[in-house]
C-alpha cells in the first residue's frame, strides 16, 4: 500500500481533546526554532499545572506549541471546526504544510510516520469525523422546515 501523503493529511497535528497546548516542546527545540518563533508560539505551563503534574506522577512539559481553532476552508473537512498546532496551514485532508517543517520539534519527527499504525489510526479518525459530518448535513437537508 502506498504511503499516505502528509502534505494532503495533517491529521497528526490535529489535538483531539481541543487542548490549550499540543507538541512538545525541549530546550533542544526551543535553540533550534529560534527566539522569534518560541516567543510567537511556545507556552509554558503555570506554576500550578507544573506541581499538579508532579503530584499525580507525571512529568511536567516544559514547554508546548500552542493550538489554534480554526474552520477548515476546502476538501473533504470543509467546514468543520478543528483545533490543531498553531503551525500548521492549510486545511487538514486537503493540503497542509508546517509552517516550520525543517525546525520541528523532535517529537513530531520521531512519534510518527507515514503510513505506520499510528499514523493510519489518527487518519481512520478522520475519516470517521467525514462520515459523521456528511451524515449530519444529510440530516439537516432532510428535516423538514418550520413554518
Ligand atoms: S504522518 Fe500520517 S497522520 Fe501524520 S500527516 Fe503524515 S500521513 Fe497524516
Ligand atoms: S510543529 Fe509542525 S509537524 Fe509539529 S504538530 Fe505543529 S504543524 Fe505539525
Amino acid at each position: 500500500m502506498a504511503k499516505p501523503d502528509c502534505q494532503q493529511c495533517g491529521a497528526c497535528c490535529v489535538s483531539p481533546y481541543n487542548e490549550e497546548v499540543f507538541c512538545d516542546v525541549t530546550e533542544t527545540d526551543e535553540k533550534t526554532l529560534g527566539k522569534a518563533l518560541v516567543k510567537r508560539y511556545v507556552r509554558y505551563p503555570s506554576v500550578v499545572e507544573t506541581a499538579s503534574a508532579m503530584l499525580s506522577g507525571r512529568t511536567p512539559y516544559w514547554g508546548a506549541i500552542s493550538t489554534r481553532q480554526r474552520q477548515i476552508r476546502a476538501g473533504p473537512l470543509r467546514g468543520v471546526e478543528v483545533c490543531a498546532c498553531a503551525l500548521l496551514q492549510g486545511s487538514v485532508l486537503y493540503r497542509v504544510a508546517c509552517k516550520v517543517y525543517n525546525k520541528r520539534p523532535r517529537v513530531c519527527r520521531a512519534t510518527i510516520q507515514p503510513g505506520d499504525r499510528a499514523c493510519l489510526n489518527l487518519r481512520g479518525n478522520m475519516f470517521e469525523v467525514i462520515a459523521e459530518w456528511s451524515q449530519g448535513h444529510a440530516n439537516r437537508r432532510q428535516k423538514p422546515r418550520r413554518r
